[in-house]
């Protein structure tokens, strides 16, 4: 058996840019015969809608709650919702993290003002995962000499993400294999009709991924391979 996780997701809840909710993403995932995804809104440094007079607690519970709900929804369905986030950099410099959860979102009131490397840290320290998204993308709103982040503090980079280009993509491949790093997949959708129109990209593990704890475990062992949209398979 083959399960197909979409490891790059946003909803309208937190995401600015994002058109569909997440009870909307499950169902439309559920269709489509993924067996789970992971839903990574903007965080607070990236296009949030979080208002920023809320206290840290209102704050994180806007990522959670909403995930929690549709959990309930996904349980019945029977399709893996997992929690992520995804934190903007500058410069068009983003990075998932996976295998967090409210504990560690209220324990570190900090996250959004130490160094890169100190939060990878932390969140490997949690058993979680971190990945650089889309390392290579070349649109009109990321300057073109800006320098990379340090990639040696994450755990992988995102080698396929249905949103750039696939040269970007390849590329992205090309520095895991040479930093030696692990890998991540997604699509970057930001609605539903995205889904619907073949804007697909992920993971295919051999096995279900029930849990955060399962998806970080995969990760970290190299577990699964790419799953490209068509045009670029
Ligand atoms: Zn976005
Ligand atoms: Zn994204």
């Amino acid at each position: 058996m083959e399960y197909l996780y979409d490891l790059h997701v946003h909803s309208s809840e937190c995401s600015k840019c994002a058109h569909s909710t997440l009870i909307e993403m499950v169902k439309a995932y559920k269709d489509a015969g993924y067996a789970g995804f992971a839903i990574t809104n903007h965080f607070l440094r990236g296009y949030s809608w979080i208002p920023a007079e809320y206290t840290w607690e209102q704050k994180m519970h806007c990522y959670w709650d909403p995930y929690i709900e549709a959990k309930k929804l996904a349980d019945e369905l029977d399709i893996d919702l997992l929690f992520g986030i995804e934190e903007n950099y500058g410069m068009g410099q983003e990075v998932l993290f996976y295998g967090i959860d409210l504990d560690f979102l209220l324990a570190n009131p900090d996250m959004c003002d130490i160094p890169i490397e100190q939060l990878c840290k932390r969140v490997r320290a949690y058993g979680g995962f971190s990945s650089h998204a889309h390392p290579f993308r070349d649109r009109d709103y990321i300057p073109k000499d800006y320098k990379r982040m340090d990639i040696s503090y994450l755990d992988g980079l995102e080698i396929y993400n249905a949103s750039n280009k696939n040269p970007e993509n390849l590329q992205a491949e090309e520095l895991m294999k040479e930093a030696g790093l692990k890998f991540t997949a997604g699509s970057d959708n930001h609605m539903t009709w995205s889904l619907e129109r073949g804007n697909v990209g992920g993971l295919i593990f051999d096995h279900r991924i029930r849990t955060s704890k399962e998806l970080c475990d995969a990760l970290k062992s190299g577990e699964g391979r790419l799953y490209k949209k068509e045009a670029d398979r």
